[in-house]
């Protein structure tokens, strides 16, 4: 197709001018480009992306195509009909609509879910978790702590598939619904009451998908990219340092080695106590 050649072209020479940039973690949020990821590659453990998104990322593709009555297989449309009607792809949401700030935490339940959930109930904080359906059987207990200390579940697909604009709206529901089950299988009953594409990769018919399952597309504002491991120091001065009222924060407790996200929590946690209304989405 003409009209996507110089996207090609665009996506080649960004994709070769962040070559150099080191591996990291594929289940990233913020490397959501469906162009830019690999197929298949929708392990949430080590394989390489190839994306990277500006760090604070609410990043919109460029321009919605005008032929969207297709579904489309390129970068998210902004906004068509969308219950969502927020400021992300396909209007999901960058804000929580209020002065509120919305912590938000990919890819559990991992083994650092339970390390941030103390640090959370250190400081009284409630947050927002997107959960991984296939990890959920593995660990039960950190679904019932969550639901029990008071925060919100997101539903994040089944199997992390990064592809998902890709799929079929029965595969699209499929991995909805299975993670609802799984979930509802250790709490059962618990709202989940927003759903986030891996990658952020939200499309119309995803976001239409999630919202007939009584779910609100959840994108983000802030990005750390915590995910690519730069250190406490470098989460820390992001998040700080972009979040402002309504943000809605976009961190990871899976998908790898979350160490520097728990200890840079010890220091954005309390430093936002004293400064925002922090909530679990509602
Ligand atoms: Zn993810």
């Amino acid at each position: 197709m003409a009209r996507r050649l110089p996207v090609a072209l665009t996506l080649a020479a960004l994709a070769l001018t962040l070559g150099a940039c080191q591996a990291a973690h594929a289940s990233t949020d913020s490397a959501w480009h469906p162009a830019l990821t690999q197929p298949g590659n929708d392990q949430p453990s080590s394989a390489p992306p190839v994306s990277h998104a500006p760090s604070r990322a609410p990043s919109h593709p460029a321009a919605p195509s005008p032929a969207q009555s297709e579904l489309p297989d390129g970068p998210p449309a902004s906004a068509p009909a969308a219950p969502s009607a927020g400021h992300g792809p396909a209007g999901s949401l960058t804000t929580t609509g209020s002065s509120a700030v919305a912590l938000t935490f990919d890819d559990g339940p991992d083994g650092y879910s339970m390390a941030v959930l103390d640090l959370l109930a250190e400081y009284h904080i409630k947050a927002t978790f997107c959960i991984i359906g296939r990890q959920v059987a593995a660990h039960p207990d950190v679904i019932r702590r969550i639901v029990a200390d008071g925060h919100s579940l997101c539903n994040h697909t089944w199997d992390h598939d990064l592809m998902l604009q890709k799929r079929s709206a029965a595969q699209i529901t499929a991995e909805m619904q299975r993670t609802n089950d799984a979930i509802h299988a250790v709490v059962p009953g618990a709202p989940i009451r927003y759903f986030r594409a891996p990658g952020g990769g939200f499309s119309p018919q995803i976001v239409q998908i999630a919202a007939g399952m009584g779910m609100k597309s959840l994108y983000w504002q802030v990005d750390p990219q915590d995910w690519r491991k730069p250190g406490p120091q470098a989460i820390i001065n992001n998040v700080i340092g972009h979040t402002r009222p309504g943000s809605v924060v976009l961190m990871h407790d899976g998908g790898g080695d979350r160490s520097g996200t728990v200890t840079a929590l010890r220091t954005i946690l309390p430093n936002f106590a004293g400064r925002f209304t922090l909530i679990a989405l509602p």
